[in-house]
């Protein structure tokens, strides 16, 4: 067999990259701000993140996802697609953001070789928006939807992670979307790593959202997106362009397909999102590690890939809140 497999013999083949830890939003169920902000100096370089991306695409990575925090408040990222886009054996090259600035980046983003967006979007309501993110730029978000879709980044993704006298009664509506403008959009049950305190209480399961979505809007058909599957299971609605996916790491754990590494923003490589074992690539790459080092560290961290996650309905998972990760 060749590429990167796991002791669990799962193949390896993508790697997330958390580029900050800092974000624009302050969405209240994703960071309370109790966690301080990485000094700047801890946080990766575009060209050490670049030789991570060559060493683990020699052992057959061939997707990369940049997030963060915020990845579009990095400066020139489209940069960083650029050099990640020339690495031999990387593929396919995606984002995930908050949206806010995708009009603005967009078009240098897909001219550097970006290749699709995810964007998380809770509410299509203004003052709900403002609750939640503390931001009125709704629009905005809106905008880079329809920007990015325009200069080619498909599919682009809703994502929209469901709480309880949250956003749960705009399901239906962010649902709708599928049909007209014809979205692909995610919906999420919340994991309870760090930082916000969600009450328990407002936690929903993935089977509730289908429920709801199939006792108004009509039956789910299996559907399909064109590109980049991940741990989402597809829907359509009678009559739908755009496809339902749904995400339950909590109800049902999609870990016997997981193919991910995750590079935090201070360089760690986590095998697992909601385990704390973690693999230092940064001290190792500013100590001169050539290389064939670095592989073999990479190598290590998907070795060290657990069976499945160990997430319980109790907050705290994780030490490192979702920013820092990349989500
Ligand atoms: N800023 C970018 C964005 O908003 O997409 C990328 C980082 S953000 C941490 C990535 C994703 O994680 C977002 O879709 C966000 O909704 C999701 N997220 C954050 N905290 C979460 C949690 N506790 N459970 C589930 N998803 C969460």
């Amino acid at each position: 067999m060749t590429g990167l497999f796991d002791s669990h013999k799962r193949r390896i083949d993508y790697i997330r990259v958390s580029v900050t830890d800092r974000c624009n939003l302050k969405c209240s169920y994703c960071s309370d701000g109790s966690v301080p902000h990485l000094p700047r100096p801890e946080i990766l370089s575009y060209e050490e993140i670049q030789q991570v991306v060559q060493a683990a695409a020699a052992l057959g990575i061939r997707s990369v996802r940049l997030t963060g925090g915020e990845p579009l408040l990095r400066p020139n990222i489209s940069h960083l697609v650029g050099l990640l886009s020339d690495i031999e054996g990387i593929d396919d090259i995606s984002l995930t953001t908050n949206g806010t600035l995708l009009g603005r980046y967009a078009a240098r983003l897909a001219g550097a070789g970006l290749r699709r967006v995810n964007v998380s979007l809770d509410t299509l309501k203004a003052d709900r928006f403002q609750a939640i993110s503390g931001s009125d730029r709704l629009a905005e978000v809106i905008g880079g939807i329809t920007l990015a879709q325009s200069v080619g980044l498909q599919p682009v993704k809703i994502n929209m992670v469901v709480l309880g006298g949250t956003n749960d009664d705009e399901i239906l509506n962010l649902a709708r979307m599928s049909l007209d403008p014809g979205w692909h959009v995610r919906f999420i049950e919340y994991m309870p790593l760090n930082e916000p305190a969600v009450d328990s209480s407002q936690w929903i399961s993935v089977a509730e959202m289908m429920k709801r979505i199939e006792r108004t809007l009509g039956k789910l058909e299996p559907g399909k997106v064109a590109t980049g599957a991940g741990p989402a299971r597809y829907y359509r609605l009678p009559g739908a362009r755009g496809t339902l996916g749904f995400i339950s790491p909590m109800t049902d754990c999609f870990c016997s397909e997981c193919n991910r590494l995750r590079l935090t923003a201070n360089g760690r490589l986590r095998p697992c999102l909601v385990a704390d074992d973690e693999v230092d690539l940064k001290g190792p790459i500013r100590n001169g590690a050539g290389f064939e080092e670095l592989k073999r560290l990479i190598a290590q961290a998907a070795d060290r890939k657990p069976k499945r996650h160990n997430l319980t309905k109790r907050q705290n998972n994780s030490k490192r809140p979702m920013r820092q990760i990349g989500g």
